[in-house]
């Protein structure tokens, strides 16, 4: 693991005010891991820390260790130090955070920026990684097995369990120490993959029904109506990881779920790459972000037709970008 000189280290090291530790909205398993992994560490080192998130821990996360602690934000609190994690800024948190230093540690790029204290490195497969490094950096004999299963899960996941293109040598390795510090494989992928209930099933059954293909095949999405979510008992946090499907289908490069919020007037967007198309730049245009090869937005428009049209003509733009369809949105302006 390469020696790395992290400043906001000393900064952790001499804040004597409360620190919160954010997650972004809606968790998934990077977010909160590294969440939870910081702020076990910050515990330890007998610091006033505290975990926060907007939403509730959903049901697939709620085996990490620590879970029960996270607080639902927004929180009357003023903190000395707010650390966002795993998130392009605190805009990601969607809950208001009244902090006299910010700083963000992430592995996405671009994003909002606070200062020096930022740990951020778009190269990381998970921003449990840069947790791993910072934690290691100040004091490796402090992880113990509930901060590493925590660092795992987030890794585990941010890589597709290894195999999506960001599972490199470096992940192999992140994983056998986290291994060694008390992390277990089996048993983080059985709760990921073997505790799912009878209504999120109803409600993929749902979502496949809504299955469409454009561009001769090289789009494929998924859309998840508000109704779909009630119809089956199910909440929003069930939609995780349905874009899946239809990246899955042989021949598509660009796959899409796109979910109706209605309390927030939103459709939310999911977007997944195969590789040859940069979906971080197609949520960038619709006000998102995130990876090459998974990223997000929110698009606000009246109806379901009019958010459908912007994200198809987003995505087109992405495809001729990269030469796999010509003149897309000339034709079809
Ligand atoms: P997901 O599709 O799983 O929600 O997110 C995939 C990736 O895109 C994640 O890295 C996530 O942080 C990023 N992302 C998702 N939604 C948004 C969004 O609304 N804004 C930004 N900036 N990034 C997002
Ligand atoms: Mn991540």
């Amino acid at each position: 693991m390469v020696e790395q000189n992290i400043p906001l280290i000393e900064l952790l090291k001499e804040e004597k005010g409360p620190i919160l530790i954010a997650s972004h909205e809606n968790p998934d398993a990077d977010t909160l891991g590294s969440a939870l992994a910081l702020y076990l560490f910050l515990k330890k080192k007998g610091k006033k820390v505290v975990v926060g998130c907007k939403d509730k821990v959903p049901h697939f996360l709620d085996f990490l260790p620590g879970a029960k602690d996270v607080l639902r934000l927004p929180v009357d609190d003023i903190f000395s130090l707010a650390v966002v994690v795993d998130a392009s800024g605190f805009s990601r948190v969607n809950a208001e955070v009244k902090a006299f230093r910010k700083a963000r540690i992430d592995h996405h790029i671009g994003g909002e920026f606070y200062g020096e204290y930022d740990y951020i490195d778009p190269e990381a497969p998970s921003t449990t990684a840069l947790i791993y490094r910072l934690l290691c950096a100040w004091d490796k004999s402090a992880i113990d097995e509930d901060i590493a299963e925590n660092l795992y899960a987030g890794l585990a996941t941010d890589t597709g369990f290894f195999k999506y293109s960001n599972t490199t040598a470096e992940s192999f390795e992140l994983a056998k120490e986290l291994v060694e510090l008390g992390a277990k494989p089996n048993w983080t992928y059985v709760n990921f993959a073997e505790r799912e209930s009878i209504n999120k099933l109803r409600l993929i059954s749902k979502v496949l029904e809504t299955l469409t293909l454009h561009e001769d095949g090289l789009v494929a999405g998924i859309t998840i109506f508000d109704r779909f979510f009630k119809e089956t008992g199910c909440e929003y946090s069930d939609s995780e990881g349905l874009v899946n499907y239809p990246r899955s289908l042989e021949g598509v490069e660009v796959a899409y779920a796109i979910i109706e919020k209605p309390e927030e007037k939103i459709w939310k967007v999911s977007l997944r790459s195969k590789g040859k198309v940069d979906v971080a730049k197609i949520a960038e245009e619709l006000g998102g972000g995130g990876h090459r090869y998974a990223s997000g937005c929110k698009i606000k428009a009246n109806s379901y037709e009019e958010a459908m049209d912007l994200l198809l003509k987003a995505i087109k733009k992405g495809l001729e970008r990269e030469g796999l369809i010509k003149y897309a949105v000339s034709q079809s302006t």
